[in-house]
């Protein structure tokens, strides 16, 4: 029997990924609140619902990818609870904060459903490729049946905890993540300053202490890293207005638990100084510019 999979939310990320969850052989009942986003689905190979209700009525599978926690609380607390069948598995892949991971989660275990919490780390280009990780937040006893259901759209699925463990490992990456690229980007500043070659700088630290992602595989200053966005002005690659929502997300955390991360509110701060400037659609890793003193390079 072909499995029936329920796609809410198809916009940069929810396109690619319920198209290759149709690839694979699924039939896909899509919706979106946006008639563009909905025939883009329906051309890559999805049927259109007309409503989340309907999309789920009959789902093996649902899977949500909206934009934050207060769509996530209302399409599950709203419509996907109260119709999705009760042997339906509920995937939640959006960036949300830990908590209303967790209590969506628990509402849906107080419904008898299944639930996990399984974020993405990739961008677009991945989406669209079937090569996501996921950071999946889920019962031991579960996962199994949430990685098969992951998989069309993955090349890798990680069982991170219970619920909202998923939300969890992704923005403790991300912050790591966020931190990690200043660093990098101040070292560039400095060895420039200095009169060290930069490029003499990136195959030094390479292979030495300070060598980490940011640096070897995405390398801000261009050259070095072929395909790192600092090659196409900072166009593409992963968006500073989006480390900017999971660097505040991460600090909302560190509140609630009561954890210390100073270097996590720096970065936040800088990355908002740098949306600020107007510079949200670029990559990330632009912030390199900032601290060259070079923004106007970014404007041509
Ligand atoms: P997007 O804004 O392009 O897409 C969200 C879609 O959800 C839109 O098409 C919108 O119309 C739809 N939507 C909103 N409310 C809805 C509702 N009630 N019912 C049905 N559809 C609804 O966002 P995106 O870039 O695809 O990101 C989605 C999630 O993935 C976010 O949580 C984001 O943080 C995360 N994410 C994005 C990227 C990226 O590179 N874009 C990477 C990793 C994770």
């Amino acid at each position: 029997m072909t499995t029936q999979v329920a796609f809410i939310g198809l916009g940069a990320m929810g396109a690619g990924m319920a198209a290759n969850q149709a690839k694979a052989g699924r039939q896909v009942h899509a919706f979106d609140l946006s008639q563009a986003a909905l025939d883009k689905a329906v051309a890559a190979g999805c049927r259109p619902a007309a409503s989340v209700a309907e999309a789920v009525k009959d789902a093996d599978i649902v899977i949500t990818m909206l934009p934050a926690g207060a769509h996530v609380r209302a399409v599950y607390g709203d419509e996907v609870l109260a119709h999705a069948p009760k042997s339906a598995l509920l995937i939640d892949c959006s960036t949300i904060d830990v908590d209303s991971a967790r209590a969506v989660g628990e509402q849906a275990r107080a419904a008898g459903l299944r639930f996990a919490d399984a974020p993405v780390s990739g961008g677009v280009m991945a989406a669209e490729a079937g090569s996501l990780a996921f950071m999946v937040g889920c019962e031991a006893d579960d996962y199994a049946a949430f990685e098969d259901a992951l998989t069309p759209m993955a090349r890798a699925v990680f069982h991170a905890g219970g619920l909202g463990s998923g939300q969890a490992a992704k923005i403790c990456n991300n912050m790591l993540l966020g931190i990690s690229m200043i660093g990098t980007c101040e070292a560039f500043a400095l060895a420039e300053k200095l009169g060290l070659e930069p490029e003499r700088f990136f195959e030094i630290a390479s292979k030495s202490s300070g060598q980490c992602w940011s640096l070897t595989s995405y390398s801000p200053w261009p050259g070095p890293v072929e395909a790192a966005p600092s090659n196409r002005n900072y166009e593409g690659g992963f968006l500073t207005a989006l480390m900017l929502k999971d660097l505040k997300l991460a600090q909302e955390a560190a509140a609630r638990s009561g954890a210390t991360t100073p270097l996590g509110a720096q970065a936040e701060a800088l990355y908002a100084l740098f949306d600020g400037l107007g510079y949200g659609q670029k990559d990330f890793s632009a912030m390199l510019q900032m601290f060259r003193g070079k923004l106007a390079s970014l404007d041509g």
